[in-house]
């Protein structure tokens, strides 16, 4: 018997990969019935709670980051990077 999509997120017998816990914790609000679901599977998993750990780290440091002023000559850099970058 095929297992619905909608449901097979919600088993967290295993633990998810990092990019589906920043999606997961990123949706939370959106869609609280997963949120729940993965905090369950997280209040008793120690490599989960470092996951999460890890991306608040991540979080608070780019929040900090971005509300800083970007100096001129940083502005200056990052427009020559993006000319770099553009398809030809
Ligand atoms: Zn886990």
């Amino acid at each position: 018997m095929k297992i619905p999509n909608r449901l097979r997120r919600l088993d967290f017998s295993s633990c998810p990969d990092q990019e589906s816990i920043e999606k997961i914790l990123l949706r939370a609000r959106k869609n609280p019935v997963v949120y729940r679901a993965f905090e369950q599977h997280m209040l008793t998993c120690s490599h989960c709670q470092s996951v999460v750990k890890r991306l608040q780290a991540f979080y608070e440091i780019l929040e900090t980051e971005i509300a800083k002023p970007a100096s001129p000559k940083v502005v200056r850099f990052a427009q020559s990077l993006k000319k770099r970058v553009k398809p030809e």
